[in-house]
């Protein structure tokens, strides 16, 4: 591909470099703007990115949790991920699953394998799976990949199933991409870790190295029929600031060029890892860590923005009130993890509470759990999906979906207190749609629920 000129990491430099010592009172226009949840001009996301007083740091964080609160309301989507294969061929520095580490006992997970480990999410509550490997063209076959998802969407328990495969692999070609859709994934996620190219190429090799296959993998989805993309930055490989206005710059040329933005972003800081010596050369701090998720937040107001068990507690709880609308929960980033034994992570995480903590906790803060998996199936993607998303249109279907979900798990896997608080979260939701033949379809539909239905949704 050619790397177009608003992706280019000179044109980005200038761009920040100029953008340098706004004024307050451009600082506070700007995020006075981004309160219309239209999102913002690449220029001002340079501005802000600035934001350095305390009382304007402020504001950008309310601003950033009333736009939150008025496109996704008060809920937070979870999921697990699911690591199938741990042979790499590339050589990511960071990484204790690049190729030079010998130390590694390395896996590639049966079929079997895949499957006991759907179950024991499935166990847990969990109804999404983002699956994740390592790149090697011989072992990890798009072929074995498919087979993968397809077994985890055959698994069936009396806890019911899982109902929304995503996909975090190296980037490949059109017609893997496609094999891929017809597999019926949901997202395509794949992180450019560092849109700056001269730490990109210092920092990896193999395939992975060649730093306009990584760039143009969203597009190549796109070819192949994916129209749900997720883009994500490896915070701590170069300044925060570049990064948060080159993933405003990828959007916008998917917007342009796709018609489609991001489905999401992710937003994972750099951890220590077993092996790693690699220390971050940008360490980001949590206050600017905070911050560049509610620029991200006002920059791509339609956009999820995924936060993963990277983070610690107190930090995501922080996140999820100013951006942050999905979360990876209970989450072990080891290959065949969930059922075997201590095997080396491919980095150390900061949040190990079980899923069942994690979901009591978000509702303790009154944030409705959710493993709503409706929109992709029932056809809400790409086009469609931002046609709802960006006037937040979105909204009404989100919140009932997410009480739905949350009414489903609380039957089957909450004890007393956790059904007392989630039952009166929900009814608090549903009592707060406007729209009274959808606020009586939704009591319906809990009914329904409490009497053993599963898998209703708007
Ligand atoms: N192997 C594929 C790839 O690299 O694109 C799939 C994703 S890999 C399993 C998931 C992500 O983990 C990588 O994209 C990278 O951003 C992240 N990662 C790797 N090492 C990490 C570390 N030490 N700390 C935090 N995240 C890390
Ligand atoms: Fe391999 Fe991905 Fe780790 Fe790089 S980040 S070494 S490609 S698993």
């Amino acid at each position: 591909m050619t790397v177009p000129l608003s992706l280019r990491t000179g044109f980005l430099q200038d761009m920040l470099d100029r953008a340098q010592n706004p004024s307050d009172g451009e600082l506070a226009s700007i995020i006075e703007k981004a309160r219309k949840k239209k999102g913002l001009a690449l220029a001002d996301v340079a501005r802000l990115v600035h934001v350095g007083d305390p009382e304007l740091t402020g504001r950008l964080f309310r601003a950033a949790a009333e736009v939150k609160q008025e496109i996704y309301g008060r809920r937070l989507v979870l999921f697990a991920p699911l690591y199938v294969s741990d042979h790499c061929v590339n050589e990511c520095c960071y990484c204790n699953f690049r190729a030079a580490n010998s130390g590694l006992e390395r896996r590639r997970l049966t079929l079997a394998e895949v499957e006991k480990e759907t179950r024991y999410l499935i166990a847990q509550g969990h109804k999404r799976i983002l699956l994740e490997a390592g790149e090697d063209p011989s072992r990890n076959t798009i072929d074995y990949i498919v087979s993968a998802i397809k077994r985890i969407y055959s698994v069936r328990t009396p806890k019911g199933n899982i109902r929304r495969v995503n996909v975090n692999i190296a980037a490949t070609t059109p017609g893997n991409y496609r094999k891929l859709k017809e597999a019926g994934i949901g997202t395509y996620q794949l992180f450019q870790e560092t849109y700056h190219r001269p730490t990109y190429e210092s920092l990896h090799t193999g395939p992975k190295a060649d730093y306009e296959r990584q760039l143009g993998a969203p597009g190549r989805a796109f070819e192949g029929g994916i129209d749900d993309v997720g883009l994500g930055v490896l915070f701590g490989l170069y300044d925060w600031r570049f990064e948060v206005l080159a993933l405003a710059a990828h959007a916008r040329n998917l917007e342009a060029v796709r018609n489609v933005g991001p489905h999401t972003i992710s937003v994972p800081r750099l951890r220590e890892a077993p092996s790693v010596s690699y220390k971050p050369a940008h360490p980001v701090s949590d206050a600017d860590f905070l911050k560049l998720i509610a620029i991200l937040r006002l920059a791509m107001p339609y956009a999820g923005i995924i936060l993963s068990t990277r983070e610690s507690p107190e930090i995501r709880s922080r996140a999820f009130d100013i951006g942050v609308s999905q979360a990876s929960a209970g989450s072990v980033p080891v290959t065949g993890g969930y059922c075997s034994g201590a095997r080396q992570p491919q980095f150390d995480i900061h949040d190990a509470r079980p899923l069942r903590e994690v979901v009591r906790a978000a509702a303790e803060s009154d944030l409705i759990p959710s493993f709503c998996t409706a929109c992709y199936r029932s056809g809400r993607t790409g086009e469609r999906f931002m046609e709802l998303s960006k006037p937040g249109h979105i909204h009404k279907f989100c919140d009932l979906n997410a009480a739905l979900t949350f009414a489903e798990y609380l039957s089957d896997f909450g004890d007393a207190g956790l059904r007392r608080k989630g039952r009166e979260l929900i009814r608090r939701c549903v009592g707060g749609i406007e729209n009274l033949a959808l606020r009586e379809e939704a009591g319906r539909r809990l009914a329904q629920i409490a009497r053993g239905r599963r898998d209703l949704y708007f």
